[in-house]
């Protein structure tokens, strides 16, 4: 038999009964496909709210002992509709009626991982009777840490609970912590739920289903009509969303790195399109590129004193006070007397007095100066390794469009570039470095 598949879908593709149709026929259209994981609903316009959103706002007004019924009659309309347009015998109804008692008499019983998690819940209850499948509760199966490491037991769990041929459904974003209650990973994460069930069932592809056909080049907003990626390794993905691209939650990435799985981003409403292929480096024939992304909201120490090549620990201490105020920091290009260090700017400003304050009595530096509002671009591909060339092309592109160009980093790897610029200029790097290596 050749291997599984386990196919997520996320809010969009799940919004309303039209929606389930689409993905009842994605599913009877390829027999591999057996492992299906759900998010709640989502939008089905922009006027309204997401499923996980309402359940939040109910949690809060009922802690709080305020009318959470405002909230609560459009998510228990939502799901109504859904079963009534389905014509389906489900009895959430009753389930939303003994939630809603919980609620009005011991709120302090129902934590807001609990309450929001039965978005997830109710939305695989009703898709697994809709798709005549085997629903599967994420809780207790998915047993994770405080840093969202899945326990082996968990996963050996998995294996045994999916091993025979049937079609399950399972609810995505939560599972359980290590005290044994409902635990939700952070926003979007049934994307996570969905690679940890591919490691857990040793699938032979993830497939994220979501509302566009893959990913682009470059942020559309940024640039003009983007071309799509066929294929992207898990490296580059990793750069290009800490970067600012997004379309996959970045912690869905390392479950299926860790056993070579690849990943299809593809789209419920137009399930012919092959959508983008994320996985081990492919040899990306001629292609300097994969994709450039830009992240703004960044600011950069700049300390100066001079001999400080000569000085021992000088790195480590200044790590060291930034470690200590819950800094972590994104670059640190460095002179023979001088050292920058990029961090990002909101955290930064929350400690920055401290942290300037113990820079000039732990450090004696000649100066300190924070440069403000920076934005990183990363240009990213494996394929610039063996091009001769890629930095002039992007520090031509640059200067070209009268950027200046405030940090540069490459690492080792040559998987990326990194510039730093003023985030004034971040529009306009962006789309002069694309047109560069996309003419
Ligand atoms: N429903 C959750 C959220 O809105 C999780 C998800 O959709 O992936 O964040």
């Amino acid at each position: 038999m050749s291997k599984r598949i386990v196919s997520k879908f996320g809010g969009s593709s799940v919004a309303d009964a039209a929606q389930f149709a689409k993905i009842k026929e994605i599913v009877n259209a390829d027999d591999r496909r057996r492992i299906i994981v759900v998010s709640a609903p989502g939008k089905r316009n922009s006027k309204e709210t997401k499923l996980t959103d309402l359940l939040y706002s109910t949690h809060d007004l009922a802690l709080k002992g305020l009318d959470f019924s405002a909230p609560w009659v459009l998510i228990r309309e939502r799901y109504l509709e859904i079963v009534r347009d389905l014509k389906l015998k489900s009895n959430v109804g009753s389930d939303l009626d003994h939630l809603e008692h919980q609620l009005r008499t011991t709120p302090q019983d129902i934590t807001v991982d609990y309450l929001v998690s039965r978005g997830e819940f109710l939305c695989a209850r009703i898709m697994a009777e809709y798709l005549g499948a085997t629903f599967v509760d994420a809780y207790p199966l998915i047993q994770f840490d405080a840093m969202h490491r899945v326990f082996p037991e968990s996963y050996r769990a998995m294996a045994t609970e999916f091993s025979g041929p049937g079609l399950y459904v399972v609810p995505g974003f939560y599972g359980s912590d290590s005290h044994g209650k409902v635990k939700t990973f952070t926003r979007g994460g049934s994307d996570i739920s969905g690679a940890i069930l591919a490691h857990g069932c040793d699938a032979g592809v993830y497939e994220n289903w979501t509302d566009v056909s893959g990913l682009l080049m470059a942020d559309p907003r940024i640039v003009s009509n983007p071309k799509p990626m066929e294929s992207v390794s898990y490296q580059e993905i990793r750069e290009l969303a800490y970067s600012g691209a997004s379309v996959l939650h970045d912690e869905a990435i390392a479950p299926c790195r860790e056993k070579n799985i690849p990943i299809n981003i593809r789209n419920t409403n137009r399930p012919l399109d092959q959508g983008t292929l994320i996985g081990p480096p492919s040899s990306h024939a001629g292609q300097v590129i994969t994709g450039v992304a830009g992240r703004k909201g960044f600011a950069m120490l700049h300390i100066e004193k001079s001999m400080m090549n000569k000085e021992r620990g000088f790195g480590r201490k200044i790590m060291g006070i930034l470690e200590e105020n819950g800094l972590s920091f994104e670059h640190s290009p460095t002179g023979i007397d001088t050292m920058s260090i990029v961090v990002e700017q909101k955290s930064f400003e929350n400690v920055e007095e401290i942290v300037m304050d113990s820079i000039v009595r732990q450090m004696s530096p000649d100066s300190v100066k924070v440069q403000k509002d920076l934005a990183l671009i990363a240009t990213v591909g494996h394929g610039m390794n063996h091009h001769i060339g890629v930095a002039a092309t992007l520090f031509g592109a640059l200067a070209n469009a009268h950027v200046n160009v405030r940090i540069i980093d490459q690492g080792a790897s040559e998987i990326n570039i990194i510039v730093g610029v003023d985030q004034a200029d971040c529009d306009k790097a962006i789309q002069s470095i694309y047109a560069a290596f996309e003419k």
